[in-house]
């Protein structure tokens, strides 16, 4: 039988391998003859990988570290430092694709038998398709983001070709072909406004058109207009994967802080909890854990808050040792019973819990179909990268959250300092109620969507046909 190796170059980050790990493990399981190697790109900070994230049937190989892009460019544009930091690898996955064919040689496979069948690259790394073009190999896109995000991504080349520069914070609202609505300025992620942020993500969508496809973690049911407008014969061929979870949770987090926050869930009514958690990298200054204490307080209602310290640089944010000291005086003795704090949380088990009825999210994704998949909605309150516009999205396109705040934004990694804009306890009080009431259609919306979505990776499911077709794509049956 011949064998076709498929070659993985993700972004480092949390948010980007779970899903492209998940993604390896749906095209293993399509077909045998597919073989998987993953190739780990090292943070000059924080750990190599979460030790949680892994397979035994995918092959990892970890590559050597680099000499890093200097670090005030991490300031200045962190979405340049990183795809800089990510391009700087390229002999070492030249190298290692070289190796990956070699080495199945030396296992005792011949090489006849194995074909190097793709490369599949992050949508930081699209340096990375010059290596596959140089070596004669297909490569493809796995886009970790929704298909209108993308939809932005591939118009920047004709917003460039417009005003030849990036966008302005005062701009009119943008007509954006992957969003029905005209898209305000406020809406748009801070790299646009940004020269370095700018280049880099246009540098990025140019390069996927070179690409035989692009693999998007959504699936058509959930963005119809936007996967519609990426028909225009622009984009490379589209392949709906999504939504692609790790439902098996967390096996990072310590037993004793897990089962500290599923006991407590289970002590509470169905549907009456709210989650505040965001994401890998989501921190608030002491100002506004407070107004957020005041508005939980006062809205009357459960929470479950993740509450975590800013590090410098680009470090994954720690958990807070002492609460007292960044929440109001006795704020936690007030809410005792009603109201639990804690750092990292198994979100996803938390989500699937009966308990939790709502969830304040920052709009990563990964949290945005996570929270569909078992039903909860969000109230939206957006912190950095792409978080804004999916915000956006989530209210305006698809009416499938309640906003909090659509224009929110600061870097997740700064100078450490206080933050500029502070939302108020009474929004914050006015959303989780909004959110919590039990006639909200947002609710009902989102219950049918969680339907769809799992109906989507079923067998014969949007997303499961849409697999289909990019395994025979990459087995050279659909040239
Ligand atoms: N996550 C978690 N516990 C936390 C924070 C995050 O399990 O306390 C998980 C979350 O379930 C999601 C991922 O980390 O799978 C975050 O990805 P997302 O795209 O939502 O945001 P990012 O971290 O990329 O900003």
């Amino acid at each position: 039988m011949m064998k076709a190796e498929l070659v993985f170059v993700p972004a480092p980050g949390r948010g980007h391998l779970v899903s492209t790990v998940e993604f390896a493990k749906r095209l293993l399981n399509r077909d045998q003859r597919l073989s998987i190697t993953v190739l780990v790109i090292r943070l000059p900070f924080g750990p190599v990988m979460d030790s949680s994230i892994g397979d035994s049937q995918i092959r990892f190989v970890y590559l050597p570290p680099v000499q890093p892009p200097p670090l005030d460019l991490i300031s200045k544009s962190p979405e340049k430092y990183f795809s800089d930091l990510i391009e700087s690898h390229k002999p070492h996955v030249r190298a290692a694709i070289t190796d990956c064919v070699l080495s199945a040689d030396r296992a005792g496979v011949s090489s006849n038998s194995v074909r190097l069948a793709g490369i599949v690259v992050d949508l930081f790394c699209s340096s990375m398709i010059d290596v596959a073009n140089e070596l004669g190999i297909p490569s493809y896109v796995f886009f970790t983001s929704g298909a209108a995000f993308l939809g932005l991504m591939l118009h920047l080349p004709t917003h460039h070709n417009q005003t030849g520069a990036e966008f302005n914070e005062s701009d009119p609202d943008s007509i954006i072909p992957s969003y029905a609505n005209p898209v305000p300025a406020t809406a748009l992620p801070s790299f646009v406004f940004n020269k370095d942020g700018y280049t880099s993500f246009l540098k990025h969508a140019m390069k996927f058109s070179e690409t035989r496809g692009i693999i998007v973690n959504t699936f058509a049911e959930l963005e119809p207009h936007a996967l519609n407008s990426l028909l225009d014969g622009h984009a490379p061929p589209i392949y709906t994967a999504g939504p692609l979870l790790d439902l098996e949770g967390q096996k990072n987090l310590p037993r004793s802080d897990r089962d500290r926050i599923m006991n407590w869930l289970d002590g509470q009514p169905s549907l009456s909890v709210v989650l505040l958690c965001f994401g890998s990298m989501g921190t608030f200054d002491t100002t506004q854990l407070t107004e957020m204490a005041v508005g939980l307080e006062r809205s009357g209602h459960r929470f479950l808050w993740s509450i975590r310290r800013r590090q410098p640089t680009m470090a994954v944010p720690e958990d807070v040792v002492d609460y007292e000291e960044v929440l109001p005086a006795g704020f936690l003795k007030r809410v005792d019973g009603r109201g639990m704090v804690c750092g990292w949380v198994p979100q996803v088990e938390v989500l699937a819990h009966e308990a939790v009825g709502g969830f304040v999210s920052h709009c990563g994704w990964n949290s945005i179909l996570e929270s569909l998949w078992f039903g909860v909605p969000v109230v939206t309150w957006p912190i950095y990268a792409e978080q804004q516009i999916n915000a956006f999205e989530m209210v305006r396109e698809l009416g499938l959250g309640v906003e909090l705040r659509l224009d929110y934004r600061k870097q997740a990694h700064g100078d450490g300092g206080g933050d500029v804009d502070v939302v108020t306890a009474e929004d914050i009080e006015r959303a989780v109620r909004c959110l919590m009431d039990g006639d909200n259609p947002v609710r009902k919306k989102v219950g049918e969507m969680a339907e769809k979505s799992r109906k989507a990776v079923a067998d014969g499911g949007s997303s499961f046909t849409s697999i289909v077709r990019l395994v025979e794509d990459m087995l050279g049956n659909n040239p």
